[in-house]
């Protein structure tokens, strides 16, 4: 057995990011300014799309892309149960519906041929999440959503860098969000950034991420630098600091090297449960750069004497950390209020009982992922019906 915790996740974060801080905090420009543009300019680049707007969380781009798509009271959007509760709150802040869909019994991502079932009058837009980090059937949806009109606004906040059919996420749906929270592949302790190649709704989403206030009033009217603003809009306050955005640089500097260790790791813990009925592997489709921010296997109770709860107990007493993603929002209580229960959302109610997000993340030694699966093995072992 390990003799010191592994924890379920660990952020990267080495001298080039603490230098990049400490010359911020000198430069004497704490708030959004040269970094953030900086940061914008090379996640732009990285991403290949138009626009790149940075934000304070993925939360809030969210919120930003919504109000863009032109979301409005009485409105329904939809999107995965099996997702976090940021993807659904944003339209609750609209006085809108989240519609719930269940998910594809392997990738867990949203399931398509529910999701077309789920649209009437008042759909107003489609939230895709990229789960663990692999894409949504990507085609299938932007098909679906035009069709009936619909916008789709992808919640990419495990999917940093991944790619469908060669088309890297960020490009694909109309506007594109990111997270750089602690636990995301790369990080800015809190941020967030919007992708869009549509010049219309990158100005309104930079207007409304900075308390309704246009840059080009300001432009307009005086000489650059001035005190002159025009508020247009009730907006919020949105905007990324320097400090974060000069973290940001260097991890996504490092972002395909991050990637690369996170892809390796999966392949190893792959081979190590190849053999293992109890254990079934994420399925990845071959059609997509998976990001692989969660490993997530799915137990088959059936073959075991313990609980997904015991699983995880027993992987703690071995000193390993582990996670679930997610709770479906469609077993929460506040959703459950607003009608949804277990039966109507059978995949992901089921689902639910059975995953274990394991370790990964870049600083994970071979040893680590090693112990993972000796550990993970020991445990079906003394576990098998
Ligand atoms: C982490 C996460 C978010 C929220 O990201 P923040 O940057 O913390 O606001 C949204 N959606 C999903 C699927 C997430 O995992």
């Amino acid at each position: 057995m390990r003799t010191e915790f592994l924890p379920f996740h660990a952020p990267e974060i080495a001298d080039e990011e603490i230098q990049s801080v400490v010359e911020t905090l000198r430069s004497g420009w704490l708030t959004t300014g040269p970094q953030v543009n900086r940061f914008e300019r090379a996640f732009g680049e990285f991403i290949g799309a138009r626009h790149a707007i940075a934000v304070n969380s993925c939360t809030a781009a969210l919120h930003l892309a919504l109000e863009a798509a032109g979301v409005r009271e009485g409105d329904e959007v939809i999107m995965p149960t099996m997702t976090f509760a940021a993807t659904a709150e944003v339209v609750v802040y609209f006085k809108a519906r989240p519609v719930l869909v269940d998910c594809e019994v392997d990738t867990l991502n949203i399931d398509p041929t529910q999701l077309e079932r789920a649209i009437t009058r008042r759909t107003r837009a489609i939230i895709p999440v990229h789960f663990a980090g692999q894409p949504c059937d990507m085609d299938a949806i932007l098909d679906i959503a035009s069709r009936y009109g619909l916008k789709v606004i992808e919640d990419a906040a495990h999917a940093l860098p991944a790619a469908s059919r060669g088309r890297r996420v960020g490009t694909i749906g109309d506007i594109t969000c990111f997270s750089f929270y602690a636990t995301k592949t790369i990080t800015t302790g809190e941020g967030g950034m919007i992708t869009t190649d549509d010049d219309e709704y990158a100005e309104r989403m930079r207007i409304m991420g900075l308390h309704g206030i246009s840059k080009d009033a300001w432009k307009r009217y005086s000489a650059e630098g001035s005190w002159y603003y025009e508020v247009l809009s009730a907006g919020f306050k949105y905007n990324l600091t320097d400090i974060a955005a000069s973290i940001g640089i260097e991890q996504l500097k490092k972002c395909c090297r991050f990637w690369e260790t996170r892809s390796r790791i999966a392949a190893r813990y792959n081979a190590g449960f190849v053999d293992l009925p109890e254990i079934s592997r994420p399925v990845c489709r071959p059609s997509v750069q998976h990001a692989w921010h969660l490993y997530v296997i799915q137990l088959e109770l059936s073959r075991l004497t313990i609980t997904r709860k015991e699983f995880i107990e027993a992987l703690k007493r071995n000193n390993i950390g582990a996670s679930v993603h997610f709770i479906p929002l469609h077993l929460h209580p506040y959703y459950r209020r607003m009608g949804y229960s277990e039966t109507g959302l059978p995949v992901a109610t089921s689902v639910f009982e059975r995953i274990v997000s394991l370790p990964i993340f870049p600083s994970m030694t071979e040893t680590d992922v090693d112990d993972v699966i000796a550990t993970v093995r020991e445990i079906v072992r003394s576990c098998r019906r």
